[in-house]
């Protein structure tokens, strides 16, 4: 049974992971992006079920309840999570499957599946970081005083990652990006699940 790999990208808030992951993703039909569920108030520009599913504390809580998240955490002061049954499902069609995650996320799913591989976008420096938040024009100053505090800390869990990208040229951050999961499915396990019946004929005598 051929599964897809699993990965996590992290990133402080404003290092580009939506546009690098956005991107990627447009450009390869065998990796998808989870659509996380959120607590927090939707963004001008952003859609219900395209960037987040959108949903109250109470919604949460009972889906937590339930079991239905693969992991959640609270990052500044909203919840976050990954839907359980729709990763299982499109991993188990084939296809790869990207998080976009915190780190506390990150390290919840790596303890469940430790197949699942981590990559992590830093940006070129502190003030490339604050133009982005600030250029993006989607949050107040508060949050983004806010956000650029936590960035530091966030940025600290770089460490934990199998893989570093530095956002700083976008094409060739997006370079890195491919060729990461590339060769994951050039691993050989990967590359038994998928030529099973080529191997096999090419050692038949
Ligand atoms: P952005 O990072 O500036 O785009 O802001 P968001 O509000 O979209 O995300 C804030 C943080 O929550 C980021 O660090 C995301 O990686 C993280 N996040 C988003 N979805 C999830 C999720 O399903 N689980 C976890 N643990 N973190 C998430
Ligand atoms: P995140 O999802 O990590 O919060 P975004 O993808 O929303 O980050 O990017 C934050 C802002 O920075 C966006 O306005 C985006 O267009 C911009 N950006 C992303 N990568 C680069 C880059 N390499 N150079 C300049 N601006 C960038
Ligand atoms: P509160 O409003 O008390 O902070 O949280 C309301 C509910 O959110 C709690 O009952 C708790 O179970 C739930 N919750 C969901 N996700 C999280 C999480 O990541 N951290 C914490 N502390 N509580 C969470």
């Amino acid at each position: 049974m051929q599964t897809g790999t699993l990965f996590t990208v992290s990133a402080p808030s404003g290092a580009g992971k939506t546009s690098l992951v956005k991107a990627l993703v447009d450009s390869d039909s065998q990796v998808t992006v989870s659509v996380s569920h959120t607590t927090r108030p939707m963004r001008p520009g952003e859609r219900d079920g395209v960037n987040y599913h959108f949903v109250d504390r109470d919604a949460f809580v009972e889906m937590l309840n339930r079991n239905a998240f693969l992991e959640h955490a609270q990052v500044f002061d909203n919840f976050y999570g990954t839907s359980r049954e729709w990763v299982e499902q499109t991993l188990a069609s084939g296809r790869d499957v990207i998080l976009e995650i915190d780190w506390q996320g990150a390290a919840q799913v790596r303890r469940l599946l430790p197949d699942t591989v981590g990559i992590f976008i830093l940006p070129p420096s502190q003030q490339a970081l604050r133009e982005r938040l600030t250029g993006r024009g989607q949050d107040e100053q508060s949050v983004i005083e806010k956000r650029m505090a936590q960035a530091i800390d966030e940025m600290s869990h770089y460490v934990e990652a199998d893989y570093l990208v530095i956002n700083d040229n976008f094409d060739e951050a997006l370079r890195e990006l491919r060729a990461i999961v590339t060769a994951q499915r050039s691993r050989l396990q990967c590359q038994q699940q998928r030529h099973g019946a080529l191997l096999e004929a090419l050692l038949h005598h």
